[in-house]
């Protein structure tokens, strides 16, 4: 399996609840290692670019004003099959699908404020990563 580099991001309904602290030492147990970290605050723009993917959706706009509301934490994973590892350990986007033990299950409300994100793909990852952090940030 290859070494993998993917994007989480603790969204702000899991930085306003106080588990920026837990997300990331589960993160550490299940073997991903912390290549970078950075608390920010999305403007709005940001937010938009950030999701642009997703403009042509109906909750576009509710979404990028979520994201926008309060700080959040970008963070660079890395490790093993990181991708796929991270998509696993956060569960299905709704948390009323999401697995027993998943980061959404534990801590998301709702579909829209679903408490973590993650890069789904090497490509989003890579353009993801480079949304926050510059390349001589990664350790
Ligand atoms: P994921 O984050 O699991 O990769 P998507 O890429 O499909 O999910 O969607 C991006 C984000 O948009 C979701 O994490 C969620 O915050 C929001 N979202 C997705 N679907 C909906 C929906 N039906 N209503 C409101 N928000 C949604
Ligand atoms: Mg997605």
């Amino acid at each position: 399996m290859a070494i993998e580099r993917t994007l989480s991001i603790i969204k702000p309904d899991a930085v306003k609840k106080g588990v920026i602290g837990a997300i990331i030492a589960r993160f550490e147990s299940e073997g991903l290692r912390i290549a970078a970290v950075r608390k920010v605050h999305l403007s709005l723009r940001e937010a938009q670019g950030f999701y642009a993917v997703h403009s042509a959706r109906g909750f576009f706009g509710e979404l990028t004003e979520f994201m926008s509301s309060g700080p959040c934490v970008a963070i660079v994973l890395e490790g093993e099959n990181a991708i796929a590892k991270n998509r696993e350990i956060m569960g299905a986007t709704n948390p009323a699908n999401a697995a027993e033990g998943t980061l959404r299950k534990l801590y998301a409300d709702s579909v829209g404020e679903n408490a973590v994100h993650g890069s789904d793909a090497p490509e989003t990852a890579a353009v993801e990563i480079a949304y926050f952090f510059r390349g001589t940030e990664l350790h």
